[in-house]
C-alpha cells in the first residue's frame, strides 16, 4: 500500500520529527502542510494570520492539504487541519490517518523548550502552557475521530515511527 500518510496532532507532538524519520524509513517523499503554505506564498503564517486573519488561513492550509496529497508520501499537518471537516474527511478518504497522541503538559514542555522556531501566533495570546489544554479540550475528539490510528508520541521518536510501520505491515498482511 502506497497511500499517503497523515500526521495529525497538536503543535508539538512530533509530526515534523517522527514525519521525516518515517518518509525516510518508508522511501517515501515527505511534505509539511505549514511549509509547503508558506514557501508557496512566500510569507509567514504569522503574516497571514495578521494580514489576513485566520479564516483565510484556514482556506489557504486547506489548499496546501490538496497540493502536497501524492502517493508514497508522508503529510505533516498543522495542528488546526481537523477543525475543517473538508480536511477531515480529504484525508480520511485519500489516505492512513495517524494522531500523534501527546499530554497537554507535555506538549507545552517541547514547545517552551524552543520558542524561537514559533512561526504561528498563539490562538489567544495567552502563554502556550495555558492554552494548551483548553485547545485540546476541543481538538482531542476531532483528532479521535479523524484518525484511523491513535499512536502514543510520548514515546521516542524511533518508537513513534516503529509503532507506525507496525500498524502499516500488520494493513498490508
Ligand atoms: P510538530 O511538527 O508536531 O509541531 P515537531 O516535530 O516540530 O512537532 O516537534 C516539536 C518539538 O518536540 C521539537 O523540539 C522536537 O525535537 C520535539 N519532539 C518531537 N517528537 C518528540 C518525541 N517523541 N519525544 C520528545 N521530543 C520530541
Ligand atoms: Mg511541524
Amino acid at each position: 500500500m502506497s497511500l499517503p500518510i497523515y500526521l495529525i496532532g497538536a503543535r508539538g507532538c512530533g509530526k515534523t520529527t517522527v514525519g521525516h524519520l518515517l518518509s525516510k524509513t518508508l522511501g517515501y517523499a515527505f511534505h509539511d502542510t505549514d511549509h509547503h503554505l508558506q514557501t508557496s506564498l512566500q510569507c509567514t503564517i504569522a503574516q497571514i494570520v495578521a494580514e489576513e486573519g485566520w479564516e483565510s488561513f484556514r482556506t489557504k492550509e486547506s489548499d496546501s492539504l490538496v497540493a502536497v496529497t501524492a502517493d508514497s508520501s508522508v503529510v505533516a499537518t498543522g495542528g488546526g487541519i481537523i477543525l475543517r471537516p473538508e480536511n477531515c474527511q480529504f484525508m480520511r478518504d485519500n489516505g492512513r490517518v495517524f494522531w500523534l497522541s501527546v499530554e497537554p503538559d507535555e506538549l507545552a514542555k517541547r514547545l517552551d523548550a524552543e520558542p524561537e522556531n514559533e512561526q504561528r501566533p498563539t490562538l489567544t495570546g495567552r502563554p502556550i502552557t495555558e492554552e494548551m489544554s483548553d485547545i485540546l479540550k476541543v481538538r482531542s475528539p476531532l483528532y479521535s475521530s479523524t484518525a484511523h490510528h491513535i499512536i502514543d508520541a510520548t514515546l521516542p521518536p524511533q518508537e513513534v515511527v516503529d509503532n507506525i510501520l507496525q500498524v502499516l505491515s500488520q494493513q498490508r498482511a
